[in-house]
């Protein structure tokens, strides 16, 4: 294992141990609910909403360190941002558990290097069974805003 992914390591497994925001919300607020039957993960979010930010976010989930720990770190990614903001943080982090390894690590511009401790999920990329896992929170937040944009 490389010192790289040593660290990657540590950041998924401090959030996998210490979830940010982890609960639920009182007051008004969108809820979603999401799995992944490929690996049992669970997950749920709720989104506070308002001026078109999210004020606030909790998230609730058992299933392996990766999908959980991903949850964690969107929770950290999402709270305070403009629904703009997060969808392209969104797409940014699509983009980078897609892009082939190897490819532009040192390019500034490179989805990761926005994303902060996100950036230690790009190690699942050689695992594509477990994208699934890293992807299921961020799915789940979709299925909220959307939610959010029907009930506006
Ligand atoms: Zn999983």
């Amino acid at each position: 294992m490389s010192q790289l992914d040593e660290l990657y390591r540590e950041v998924i497994l401090d959030h996998y141990r210490n979830p940010r925001k982890r609960g639920t919300l009182n007051g008004a607020h969108v809820h979603a609910e999401g799995n992944n039957p490929s690996c049992g993960d669970e997950f749920s979010i709720d989104v506070a909403i308002e001026d078109g930010k999210i004020t606030d976010a909790a998230m609730q989930g058992q299933g392996c360190s990766i999908s959980q720990a991903s949850g964690s770190m969107m929770m950290d990614a999402i709270i305070g941002k403009s629904l703009a903001e997060v969808s392209d943080l969104t797409t940014k982090f699509k983009t980078m558990m897609t892009i082939e390894e190897g490819e532009n690590p040192v390019d500034p511009d490179r989805p990761g290097s926005v994303l902060g401790d996100l950036e230690a999920l790009q190690g699942v990329r050689k695992f594509p069974v477990r994208i699934k896992c890293a992807d299921l929170a961020w799915a789940t937040l979709s299925d909220a805003l959307e939610q959010a944009e029907k009930a506006s």
